[in-house]
């Protein structure tokens, strides 16, 4: 069974006195930084200069350079972009990192896949929340907290357990419980979650049930509503009681159609090709695509992300979004993006 840690479980005391550095003020940075600080634990932040500095001292935080961060902290959590942390980590952090440091991941890429590889005096673990930067900052200001994975991966003064937990006591993670892994879990789960359900599942599904209607005729905007738009509807009924409750609330139809036809688009083929997938995320076969990907520059993502732009449901969602502006999130990325 699965271990997990509350609040009551845990001693916080392992980081009186000690300085965290928080090293990216971006989705997940911003709201550890704050949610430590209020939970009265002495943070920095560590950055380069440009937007994310000015955000951070605007919040009231004491702002440095990496590898200034570095040398004053004792636990660094690194919340960084994956790509970017092998470089940085290289020029700013190492030469700084003295016996007896924390390094602290929220995502176990760069430690499992060997891209870093700090020396073995350091403690190294992970405090991943189960959820983007803004809810975990959003749950804590209301008192609550978003659950978060903890796992320990070199722990040479037998701390870093302690220290784990406490880091994630301290962002609101123990209000709703801390979940021990491994490195090698959280990395291979996490990556295999994305690319055969959440994101390359998913996309796949709706471009595939959006194409087939608008082929056979159906108009554009129609397949978009039935396709992706009430996606959310399921989906958020899924997350609130599982597939038993949504099942329960859709019509009886609708629940006769998904245990009809739900095995002849999801069929043993495609179970087998997760396998296959799998087996490459467990390999480090993925892993070393996508980092030759990036030392290249990202030609083939970005050719791929531009057609993936001009497919039909991208227009077609954009037009029948200015009619649902309730819909709409912050999206001034998304929107440079698409204008590139
Ligand atoms: P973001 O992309 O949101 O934030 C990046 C931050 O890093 C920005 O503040 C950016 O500052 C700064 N930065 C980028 N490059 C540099 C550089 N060269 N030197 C100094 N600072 C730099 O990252 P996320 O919060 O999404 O991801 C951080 C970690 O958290 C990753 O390991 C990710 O896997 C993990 N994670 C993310 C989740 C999420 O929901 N986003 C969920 C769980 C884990 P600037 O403004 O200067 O660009
Ligand atoms: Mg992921
Ligand atoms: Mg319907």
């Amino acid at each position: 069974m699965v271990e997990v840690y509350y609040n009551n479980d845990v001693n916080e005391g392992a980081l009186q006195g000690k300085t965290v550095a928080v090293i990216g003020f971006g989705s997940q940075g911003h709201a550890h930084a704050l949610n430590l600080k209020e939970s009265g634990v002495d943070v920095i932040v560590g950055l380069r200069r440009g937007k994310s500095w000015e955000k951070a001292e605007q919040e009231g935080f004491n702002v440095h350079e990496v590898k200034e961060a570095t040398e004053k902290a004792d636990i660094l959590m690194l919340a960084l972009p994956d790509e970017t942390q092998p470089g940085i980590y290289e020029n700013q952090i190492k030469p700084a990192l003295t016996a007896g440091k924390s390094l602290v991941f929220a995502h176990g890429f760069n430690i499992h896949f060997s891209q870093i590889q700090p020396p073995s005096d350091v403690n190294v673990f992970m405090v991943a929340p189960k959820g983007p930067g803004h809810i975990v900052r959003r749950t804590y200001e209301s008192g609550a907290g978003v659950p978060a994975l903890y796992a320990i991966e070199q722990d040479p003064h037998g701390e870093a357990k302690d220290l784990a937990l406490a880091y994630a006591k301290q962002i609101g993670a123990g209000r709703a419980g801390i979940i021990a892994t491994t490195f090698r879990e959280e990395t291979e789960t996490d990556l295999f979650g994305e690319q055969a359900v959440l994101c390359g599942g998913t996309t796949e599904l709706v471009k595939a049930g959006f194409e087939t209607l608008v082929e056979a005729g159906y108009q554009p905007e129609v397949a978009y509503f039935e396709c992706l738009h009430e996606m959310k509807l399921i989906v958020d009924l899924m997350y609130e009681g599982g597939l038993e409750y949504m099942r329960y609330s859709i019509s009886d139809t609708a629940q006769w159609g998904d245990f009809q036809s739900g095995k002849r688009i999801i069929t043993e083929d495609t179970k087998q090709e997760m396998r296959e997938i799998l087996k490459d995320i467990q390999s480090g076969k993925f892993a070393k695509g996508w980092i030759l990907e990036n030392q290249a520059n990202r030609p083939e993502f970005n050719a791929i992300n531009q057609r993936e732009l001009e497919h039909e449901i991208t227009a077609v969602g954009q037009k029948l979004r200015e009619m649902m502006p309730f819909v709409k999130g912050d999206q001034k990325g998304v929107v440079s993006r698409a204008e590139n």
